[in-house]
């Protein structure tokens, strides 16, 4: 089972992939929970440089290095997990790029898409958490957890806001794939929402 968590930085992601991870393994199962970009150690060397050079890099170099992550992280990581059977929580994945490279950076969704989907050999996951977070609230959150709302200065209203519509208009014309939770509600209700929703995918 192939589950991946989108939404804007500040959204809280990790918190509810650590807290679908616990409840996952409670229940018996086998769990591999990671990211991108970075889930493997050449996927590391990658989020270094995409993070490191905003600003400096083309939106048409970045998407090809976010794809290169992705492509090793499913060949090397994600596939096998599947293939033995466990379940794949996975922090962003293809519609992060959409969001972020394709409205975000201003480029073509769908070439984005299809950029990704080759690189995959178009794996696509059984269900899609996304958490969907106004930007004020998740800029104070990161405010106060001290960590920089990760644009350029310039970059950040116009930027986060297409972002978020891009997530949410994926979700909708995907309702099957995705559970949308409102991120402004407390993590143990958030957390209720996805288990509500991944219950019958599990259990069936
Ligand atoms: O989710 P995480 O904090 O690991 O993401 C690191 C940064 O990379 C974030 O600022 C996120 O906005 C950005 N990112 C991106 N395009 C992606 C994935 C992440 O710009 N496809």
């Amino acid at each position: 089972l192939f589950v991946t968590i989108e939404g804007g930085d500040g959204a809280g992601k990790s918190t509810q992939a650590a807290l679908l991870e616990e409840w996952l393994i409670e229940a018996g199962r086998t769990v591999v929970r990671t990211r991108e970009p970075g889930g493997t150690d050449f996927g590391l060397e990658v989020r270094e440089i995409v993070l490191h050079s905003r600003g400096h890099i083309t939106a048409r170099a970045e998407a090809l290095l976010y794809a290169a992550d992705r492509a090793q992280h499913i060949a090397t990581k994600v596939r096998p997990a599947l293939e033995r059977g466990e379940v794949v929580i996975q922090d962003r994945y293809i519609d992060s790029s959409v969001a972020y490279q394709g409205a975000g950076r201003v480029l073509d969704g769908s070439e984005i898409r299809r950029l990704s989907e080759w690189a995959t050999e178009d794996l696509r996951p059984d269900l899609t958490i996304l958490i969907d977070l106004d930007e004020d609230l998740a800029r104070q959150r990161l405010n106060n957890a001290e960590k920089r709302f990760d644009r350029l200065e310039a970059e950040k209203n116009d930027f986060h806001r297409r972002v978020r519509e891009s997530f949410l208009s994926i979700a909708s014309s995907e309702p099957d794939r995705f559970v949308v939770v409102d991120g402004a509600l407390p993590a143990g209700e958030i957390s209720t929402l996805i288990r509500a929703r991944l219950a019958p995918l599990l259990f069936s």
